[in-house]
């Protein structure tokens, strides 16, 4: 998709800090977290959000999530626990158009805070 963002992180035309990464799927630290591990986990292949994903190929939403637990063992997070987000649209917070899925840890998140 020409001027996505995460289409050119997946080709390797913008520069990431990779995680992890495999045929369909790669990982990479969000360049501003919001917690101390904040990974992102986005398919090679462009889909605009996770509907649109889990519409088009089951398969590699399945994977989407199977990484995002292996970037979570990676980051030493997976014993403590992590919260996986798929920010969608305008009110969801969503501001790049290739979906991506947050794996956030290494604080508690829990809320309400307690
Ligand atoms: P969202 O608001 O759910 O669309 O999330 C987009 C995320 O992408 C935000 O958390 C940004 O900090 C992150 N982000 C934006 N540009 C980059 C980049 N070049 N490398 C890594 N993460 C980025
Ligand atoms: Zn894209």
């Amino acid at each position: 998709m020409p001027d996505c963002l995460f289409c050119a992180i997946a080709a390797g035309t913008i520069p990431a800090a990779e995680v992890l990464a495999t045929d369909g799927v790669l990982a990479f630290r969000d360049i501003s977290p919001q917690a101390p591990t904040h990974v992102l986990v986005i398919p090679r292949e462009h889909y605009p959000d996770v509907a649109a994903l889990a519409a088009g190929d089951a398969a590699l939403l399945h994977e989407i999530i199977t990484q995002a637990h292996q970037a979570a063992v990676a980051e030493g997070i997976s014993d403590s626990g992590y919260r996986v987000v798929f920010n969608t649209g305008r009110d969801g917070g969503q501001e790049v158009a290739h979906v991506h899925a947050h794996v956030l840890g290494g604080r508690s998140l829990r809320w309400p805070p307690g």
